[in-house]
């Protein structure tokens, strides 16, 4: 018998059903691609913990640095005294920003919180209120982060009144506007452009508004990079207005794409970028940066918090900042992504499965496969389990994977199933998942 018998059912009495859970068992065990659960069973993890353990479980560099620092100091609170660690991340952040002017930073424990930050900062840099946020967007589940989160309504349903002062346009992605996935992106791009002159016209003027948040590539809301000719024109609508342009890079940052930042594939420059995810391999810490003339405005005090910026995340997420360079992570994500594109075109092109595959999108290695959902858009609400899923072919094809050895997650209000891999992960074992996908399409379908 294992020592954790009977804890899950200790669990599932015990744990609120708040929380969702896509498999069963306890997860005792990470290193590299593979979890391992306290049935000894080995799992290749296509999630990375929602975009987190980039560079795999347990990588030994990160740590080793974490377990280093414990020994020195845990908690050197950021609003006592600086610590090394968060100076030295610091330094090592620098010169992987998509735009020099970014050079002012400060740490947080989670996305939501730097989200939240980032709010705070651009109402009372510019003294404005209002924020415009896109349609499918994901930026947290506090009341702040909720009000500017329109992927799902399991987030806020019950939840209300959010933040106020919120206006939202669509992001230029063709189910927004009920167009099929072949429409031009041109077409989207003006599309999505024009609803924000509307709404600067018509709801929120222009000295309002404090700031656009955008996450550069939806992922909560169905893995959709945008356009880079949209965050274009979002910079232009910013600089003539003196909005605040905040790019919440919290899951597409640090390689996820294939760029340090999937900001640089436009090369805009955002006024506020937010990081958390892969910073720290799996520590908790996000980080907020911007420029100094903007931060020099917020008064001491007025931002922090009692473990931000905490020492053994930041010295994890300085050995992740090196492990991507000596590993050259950002050329096995390009190299990876290839070979994974090219399976998923092949399922998309088989004749037997072109029916049921209406989309296959993303970028680097944050991809995704649409299945057609002959019941429209739309995500269930599973109250048994606390789950948000939807309701056709994506949840059977994840389940499917699951029960073939292969972690994976659906997203958003879509029939979505998404590829989240290790950015280290080693061509065989994205073959490996990739067929695992493949027979479960064909097994699902059939
Ligand atoms: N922003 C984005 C783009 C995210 O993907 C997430 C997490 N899925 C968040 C913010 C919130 O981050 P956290 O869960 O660390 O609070």
């Amino acid at each position: 018998t294992s020592s954790t018998e009977g804890l899950q059912a200790f669990g599932e009495k015990h744990v609120t059903k708040g929380l969702g859970r896509i498999t069963e068992g306890i997860m005792m065990r990470g290193k590299g691609s593979y979890v391992e659960y306290d049935n000894g069973r080995r799992m290749l993890d296509f999630t990375c913990g929602i975009g987190v353990t980039n560079l795999g479980h347990c990588h030994p560099k990160v740590s080793q640095a974490a377990a280093d620092q414990c020994m020195n100091i845990v908690h050197a609170q950021c609003s006592i005294a600086f610590h090394e660690p968060y100076l030295r991340l610091i330094e090592k952040l620098l010169p992987m920003m998509p735009h020099p002017s970014l050079d002012s930073f400060f740490f947080w424990n989670s996305g939501t919180e730097v989200v939240e930050a980032a709010i705070k900062m651009a109402r009372t840099v510019t003294g404005r209120q209002n924020v415009i946020c896109m349609q499918g967007g994901y930026h947290g589940r506090t009341y702040g982060a909720m009000g500017v989160t329109r992927s799902k309504t399991v987030y806020s349903e019950g939840f209300f009144p959010v933040m106020g002062g919120v206006f939202v346009i669509p992001f230029p992605f063709w189910h927004q506007f009920g167009l099929p996935p072949s429409t031009p992106t041109s077409t989207l791009v003006t599309q999505s452009l024009y609803q924000l002159e509307l709404l600067l016209a018509q709801q929120t003027s222009p000295r309002d508004t404090a700031a656009i948040i955008i996450e550069p590539v939806l992922g909560e809301g169905g893995y959709v990079p945008a356009p880079p000719e949209f965050l274009r024109g979002l910079r232009e609508v910013c600089d003539k207005h003196g909005i605040m342009l905040i790019v919440d890079e919290v899951q597409s940052g640090f390689a996820r794409t294939g760029k340090n930042f999937f900001i640089e594939y436009s090369g805009v420059k955002p006024d506020i970028l937010l990081m958390a995810k892969g910073l720290a391999n799996g520590f908790p810490l996000s980080g907020v940066v911007s420029r100094k003339e903007i931060t020099d405005k917020l008064a001491p005090g007025s931002m922090g918090g009692t473990y931000a910026g905490n020492a053994v995340a930041c010295a994890a997420a300085v050995a992740v900042a090196d492990a991507m360079k000596e590993e050259n992570i950002l050329a096995n994500v390009n190299t990876r992504s290839t070979e994974l594109f090219d399976a998923l075109h092949a399922l998309q092109k088989d004749p037997a499965l072109a029916q049921h595959i209406l989309d296959v999108r993303g970028q680097g290695l944050m991809v995704c496969v649409e299945f057609a959902s002959p019941a429209g858009p739309g995500a269930q609400h599973d109250p048994a389990r606390g789950l948000q899923t939807p309701k056709g072919l994506a949840s059977r094809v994840a389940k499917r994977c699951i029960e073939k050895g292969m972690l994976i997650l659906t997203t958003s209000a879509y029939e979505v199933v998404r590829f989240i891999p290790p950015l280290n992960i080693s061509a065989e074992d994205m073959r490996k998942g990739t067929e695992i996908f493949a027979m479960a399409v064909i097994e699902v379908v059939n």
